[in-house]
């Protein structure tokens, strides 16, 4: 349900509202539509409270209910794309943002050549694990807190954002101090404790699908971290598991309309987990890209196939930078063009 307030309303009359919903036990969050102050009641109805007995509370104009369960990243309070801002760069709108760096941080030379080579191609924000969700306890785990160091540091010295993955409740502090962007991996998209610590964050959530789960659970799993007042969060497509086995994942394009059609939040497209295969990330970038991402994350490593992590996806440098071209002409011939660096 969303109370939308008369305009005279009063910050003062909209927390003495506020009040009052909440000792009727509702839980809501205070929003805009079309600079309209309004209360969208979250939780805590049931079928005894009746859109009427809202009608006649002081100060509201109009009551209308939610049209899907995806309350705060549906269309209803916001019909038009958010744009995420950090600093001089946009999630988000009406270009597209480039997402590249390695699977894992390895080394200061690893980081910093594919910080310098990926900045010079005209990716706007550098990836890197420090701490790897690992299927196996035996690969290598990252550099933890050495790698989120050196992440930043390649960051700061090539003018990009940085974006990292925290795996736990526990990494939140450290990671935060080194990322733009904290990454949610696939493995972690239904961790609703760390979603939930990460919507008390003042940095974008970048929340990644599960393997095996659908545009609804990953929506509302993106519900948990807008809940708690983080309004920066992107979505991320990046292969789900299907019974086809000869790539890694099957990289589901039809996401990428699908989560625009459901919800104003910027879904991005991870071609190299999505596929796997190194010679197969140009088509499905391209793909992502003609489909209307807002962004794409590619894994780029100096040395792709003696990278400690995923060395069968990662693009070389070279290779990436003649990705970059194909982007540029496909963003352009769509409508979403790759953002130019200032
Ligand atoms: C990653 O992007 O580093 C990663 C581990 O991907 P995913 O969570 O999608 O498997
Ligand atoms: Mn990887």
């Amino acid at each position: 349900m969303i109370l939308v307030l008369s305009s005279e309303t009063s910050p003062a009359d909209v927390d003495q509202l506020t009040d009052r919903l909440e000792w009727m036990g509702l839980n809501v969050s205070p929003q805009k539509i079309e600079n309209r102050l309004c209360l969208a009641v979250l939780s805590g109805l049931d079928e005894h409270v009746h859109p009427e007995h809202f009608q006649q509370l002081p100060h509201v104009e109009d009551v209308r209910e939610f049209s899907r369960p995806f309350k705060l990243a549906g269309t209803d309070l916001h019909d038009d794309r958010r744009e995420i801002q950090i600093e001089d760069v946009t999630i988000g709108g009406n270009e597209l943002t480039v997402m590249a760096g390695p699977c894992s941080v390895e080394s200061e030379h690893q980081i910093m050549e594919t910080a310098r080579a990926v900045a010079d191609a005209g990716a706007e924000v550098l990836r890197g694990g420090a701490f790897k969700p690992r299927t196996s306890p035996y690969s290598f785990q990252g550099l933890g807190e050495r790698g989120l160091a050196l992440l930043h540091a390649a960051g700061s010295e090539h003018g990009l954002k940085v974006i990292t993955e925290v795996m736990g409740t526990d990494q939140i502090e450290k990671v935060a101090e080194h990322t733009d962007i904290f990454q949610v991996g696939a493995r972690n998209m239904q961790n609703y404790n760390l979603l939930r610590e990460l919507g008390k964050a003042d940095k974008p959530v970048f929340l990644k699908r599960g393997f095996s789960n659908t545009y609804r659970e990953l929506i509302l799993a993106s519900e948990y971290i807008l809940e708690g007042g983080n309004e920066d969060v992107m979505l991320c497509e990046r292969g789900i598991r299907t019974f086809e086995t000869y790539t890694r994942n099957t990289p589901d394009v039809a996401a990428i309309p699908t989560l625009h059609e459901l919800t104003s939040l910027p879904v991005i497209m991870d071609p190299s987990h999505g596929t796997g295969i190194r010679r197969m990330v140009k088509p499905l970038a391209r793909a992502g890209v003609a489909a209307g991402a807002d962004g794409i994350m590619v894994e780029v490593h100096p040395d792709p196939d003696r990278a400690l992590s995923d060395a069968q996806q990662q693009l070389s440098t070279d290779e990436f930078e003649a990705l970059m071209n194909e982007l540029r002409k496909v963003g352009s011939a769509v409508e979403n063009p790759v953002t130019e660096r200032a």
